[in-house]
Parts: structure tokens; C-alpha cells; sequence
């Protein structure tokens, strides 16, 4: 049968895999053809970047706009944390739709099923199918077609650490590939994310961590040898979602418009200021459309900002104005090496109350060179082992690349198949 298995290790730089610390990714490049221009969403974040791989799309299409962002309801902005495990079950409410655009286990629905099991946020791992055609496995709660909450020993319990990323791995394997078998498999892993966020990158707990993610890469890999050698006709993606920058400050976004007098207070509705790590989305309610001039003129002279993309130019960062968003920010950023020799920093957006800052560690978000460094090797029909690709490739050319080994339609993506004509 014709599969396709996908293993995202979250959070992991293109330019951090090597021998010593991620042997398997190195080794699988010989068997693959690697993409060596593969670039992240914008945001660049887990939550945008799982609703671009499961549509194909930008977020101006599926309308997931940040890891944090504000709807319009009722007549007022209201800031939303996409993380939140009901957050796409509330804009369906909200707005009429969850997603604007098909998902990936929507068009598998008649075609062998989709079957994901995540580490993540909730609102990630849901973002990959928030209407329940398929199987979706997380912690805060696991869901079979129809979303058909999944209980007991059949859910998935783990914790967020190396023993609940191997315990997933080993299900993943056994339970899904071996035994039930859908035409589409996705385990997406928590680390080295999660642990890149609480320490210096490449500081020895990061090195260690990335040993396990690439040992949990490892047991997928030989799993899928071993579906070949019985004849299965396994396309297999090892990839990451984007990569991260070191924290060198914490800039409090919503406190610089409130002091140029651009926002009437914390709690206004006026002007909505969403954070993604190391971007912001700055939304305009409409009665106030009025200020977006004078707003543009203060981002663009603040000395925080490497990039600050206008209304008019949101469609070439695959954003659009939805919602009463004006502007997305990219933080500065350098190219300079932290204390233990990796490359790039950035400034990270002050969330909202509540939320951890990452100073001296890792985050992500914006267009800064190393955030948007994810890898992307690709093993099976169509695709030259050893060979490297410099064509330009996203997230949403994943979804594209999927179906064309199941040989069904990709009607209606911005992405395209990846695989050699
Ligand atoms: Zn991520």
C-alpha cells in the first residue's frame, strides 16, 4: 500500500544537525534529498505552521494568524491564546468556521485516515484537525473521528519530557504504523522545542536533548524499513517546523503604543497586540482605522523592530487583513554567537500576563535568519537519495508533497508536490 509517514522534531535548526549530536538526521540525508532553502511560516510558530501543514496554505487562507491573535466578535477585538484546547472550537463558534480551508485528515477522511500523535500545545496538535476526521492524540485529550473523545489506556498520557517522547515514539510505531496502518502517520514531537525554550542553545542539557529527539527519530526510521521490506510504498518526511534565535531582550510592545498615546489603555479594544514569541501581530479595530498611519510611523522608528510589514504588504509575508490586523512585526535581531558558540539572537515580544519571557534562551516567531532554519529531508518515490535541493519550500508545500504519493488531488493549496517530475 502507498503511505506516508511524517516525524517533525519541533523547534530543530537546520544547522544544529550533525554527527555528534543528531547521528541520524545526519546519516538520513544519504538515504534523502534535503531541502537546504526550507523556511518556516511568519509567524514562525508551532500552532501557524500545523495549520499550513495540515492545509497547504498560508495563514491568509486558513486564517490561523499567530500562535497568539484577536478576533473580531461581536463588534470588538478580542485577544486569543491559539494554544488553548478549545481555541479552534471556539472560532467555529465565533466565526462560522474553524480552519477556513480543508485539512489534510478532512481529504484522507475517505482515503485510508489521518492519524496524529503530538507533544505540543493542545491548540497545535488540533489545529491538524479541528472538524474530527481523523485520530488526534495529545495529553489534554485524544479524539477519534467525529471527535470521539478516546478514554482510558487508549489516550494518550505522558508528560512533557523524555520518557513521554520515547512512551509516544514506541505507541506511534507499534499501535500505528505495525497495526493500523492509515495512508497518513504523523508523530510531531515536543522536543527539542520545549527544552530549547528553558536552556541556553547548545548548552550541554540542549545537546543531550537533541541526542533523545534524534534516537526517537531513529526508532521511526527503522520502522519504516521495516514497512518496506513487506512491501508497503512508504513516502517518509523527517523535518522541523522552524528553528530558534537566543533571547538578548524582552520588549514590552503594548507598553510602547499605550506611552505614544496609540492605545487607550491595557485593556482597551482599540488596538490589539497578540505576541509569537518573537513577532507581534498589531491589530486595528475598524472604528479606529484612523491611527494605523501614525502606528506604522512609530513602529518603523523604533530601534526594535527589524522588519514592520504594512497593511498593504501582508500578502507577501501570507498574511491578509482579516480580523482588523494592520501590521506584523518582526523583532530585531543579530547574527552574533551566544555563550556556547550558536548563532543569532533576537528580541522577544513581552506576552500578556501570566506567560514565561525566555531571556538567554531560546525562542522564535518572527523572519530572523535561524528561526526560519528548520530542516526538511525527504525519503522515497520522487526524491534523489543524497541529493540536496536549493528550491524554495514551506510548511505548505508538505501537505501537496503527501498527496501526490496517495495519488490524490491537491486542489486548492498554495503550496505544490515536491517530488521530482
Ligand atoms: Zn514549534
Amino acid at each position: 500500500m502507498r503511505r506516508a509517514v511524517v516525524v517533525v522534531l519541533d523547534g530543530m535548526r537546520r544547522d544544529l544537525i550533525g554527527e555528534p549530536t543528531t547521528p541520524t538526521l545526519a546519516r538520513f540525508a544519504a538515504r534523502a534529498t534535503s531541502f537546504s532553502a526550507h523556511r518556516s511560516m511568519f509567524p514562525s510558530a508551532t500552532r501557524v505552521v500545523s495549520a499550513s501543514f495540515a492545509t497547504g496554505c498560508h495563514p491568509a487562507r486558513h486564517e490561523l494568524q499567530g500562535n497568539t491573535l484577536a478576533l473580531l466578535e461581536n463588534g470588538r477585538l478580542v485577544y486569543h491564546d491559539a494554544g488553548h484546547p478549545g481555541f479552534l472550537q471556539h472560532k467555529r463558534r465565533a466565526t462560522g468556521r474553524s480552519l477556513a480551508v480543508p485539512t489534510l485528515a478532512e481529504r484522507l477522511a475517505a482515503h485510508g485516515n489521518m492519524t496524529l500523535f503530538s507533544n505540543v500545545s493542545p491548540g497545535a496538535a488540533y489545529a491538524h484537525d479541528p472538524d474530527g476526521h481523523g485520530h488526534v492524540y495529545h495529553r489534554a485529550g485524544s479524539f477519534a473521528p467525529g471527535r470521539k473523545r478516546i478514554e482510558g489506556a487508549q489516550a494518550l498520557d505522558i508528560a512533557q519530557d523524555a520518557a513521554g517522547e520515547q512512551r509516544m515514539t514506541e505507541r506511534f510505531v507499534g499501535e500505528v504504523l505495525v497495526e493500523r496502518k492509515p495512508t497518513l502517520a504523523i508523530l510531531w514531537m515536543g522536543e527539542p522545542d520545549a527544552t530549547q525554550h528553558a536552556r541556553p542553545l547548545g548548552s550541554p542539557e540542549h545537546l543531550a536533548v537533541l541526542r533523545q529527539a534524534d534516537a526517537n527519530a531513529a526508532r521511526v526510521v527503522e520502522a519504516v524499513d521495516r514497512l518496506r521490506d513487506k512491501g508497503d510504498e512508504v513516502l517518509l518526511m523527517v523535518c522541523s517546523d522552524h528553528g530558534h534565535q537566543t533571547v538578548s531582550r524582552i520588549v514590552d510592545v503594548e507598553a510602547e503604543l499605550l506611552a505614544a498615546g496609540l492605545k487607550e489603555s491595557r485593556e482597551s479594544h482599540d488596538v490589539v497586540t497578540p505576541t509569537s514569541g518573537t513577532s507581534t501581530l498589531v491589530y486595528v479595530h475598524p472604528d479606529h482605522a484612523g491611527k494605523i498611519d501614525a502606528i506604522g510611523a512609530f513602529l518603523a522608528s523604533r530601534d526594535w523592530t527589524d522588519r514592520v510589514v504594512p497593511p498593504a504588504e501582508l500578502a507577501s509575508v501570507g498574511q491578509a487583513p482579516h480580523h482588523g490586523l494592520a501590521f506584523a512585526i518582526s523583532l530585531k535581531s543579530d547574527d552574533e554567537p551566544n555563550a556556547f558558540g550558536v548563532r543569532g539572537h533576537s528580541y522577544e515580544s513581552k506576552p500578556v500576563a501570566g506567560n514565561a519571557t525566555h531571556l538567554g534562551c531560546g525562542q522564535h516567531g518572527g523572519l530572523a535568519k535561524y528561526e526560519q532554519m528548520p530542516f526538511l529531508t525527504i525519503d522515497g518515490a520522487g526524491f534523489t537519495p543524497g541529493a540536496t535541493s536549493a528550491v524554495s519550500t514551506s510548511p505548505i508545500d508538505l501537505a501537496p508533497t503527501i498527496l501526490a504519493h496517495l495519488q490524490l488531488p491537491a486542489d486548492g493549496m498554495d503550496g505544490r508536490a515536491l517530488q521530482s517530475p
